[in-house]
């Protein structure tokens, strides 16, 4: 706290249907100073993802209603927000398709709290190159640009305050 450069809340956003997993994950990062959303299903995660703007998503390919690779094209349609896949052990096949949709990065169940927290810095590094370039969030009708703190939504410009800048 208290004026200076380092130290904005990173947003994490759990998608993962395993209470024990998304707990454990949730207390690790929590205990750590990063914000925590979590998401049992997909199609929760991908509302929560296009509401939120997390900072990085970790997301369980397994989930009870779609894919976590439907999940991750769904995503990456709209975004470029860092992905961090969570995969069970030996599933080479699943891993690869994932790095070729867009993936970032992949975590192997089980995994540890410090491998967990190395994999999201890096995700994060990565992310803040690409943020340099990509100012503008363009999701269906709802345009950001965040450059200029404008939003539009279906080409009609909305005027908001400083405050309700920043809760979007
Ligand atoms: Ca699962």
């Amino acid at each position: 706290m208290g004026g200076g450069v380092s130290m904005s809340i990173k947003t994490v956003l759990v998608i993962e249907d395993d209470p024990a997993i998304s707990n454990f994950m949730t207390a690790i990062l929590t205990g750590n100073d990063y914000k925590v959303l979590t998401a049992d299903t997909g199609k929760l995660g991908i509302s929560m993802c296009a509401t939120w703007s997390p900072d990085v998503v970790i997301l369980d390919l397994g989930l009870p209603d779609i894919d976590g690779i439907e999940v991750l094209q769904t995503i990456r349609g709209w975004s470029e927000i860092p992905i961090l896949i969570v995969s069970a052990r030996g599933n080479e096949v699943e891993k690869v398709s994932a790095l070729d949709e867009g993936a970032d990065d992949y975590i192997t169940k089980p995994f540890g709290t410090s491998e967990l927290l190395a994999r999201i810095r890096t995700a994060l590094r990565h992310s803040t190159k690409k943020d340099s370039e990509n100012s503008q969030l363009i999701n269906g009708e709802l345009t950001i640009d965040f450059e200029k703190r404008q939003v539009e939504i279906a080409g009609e410009k909305i005027h908001l305050t400083p405050n309700e800048y920043k809760i979007i």
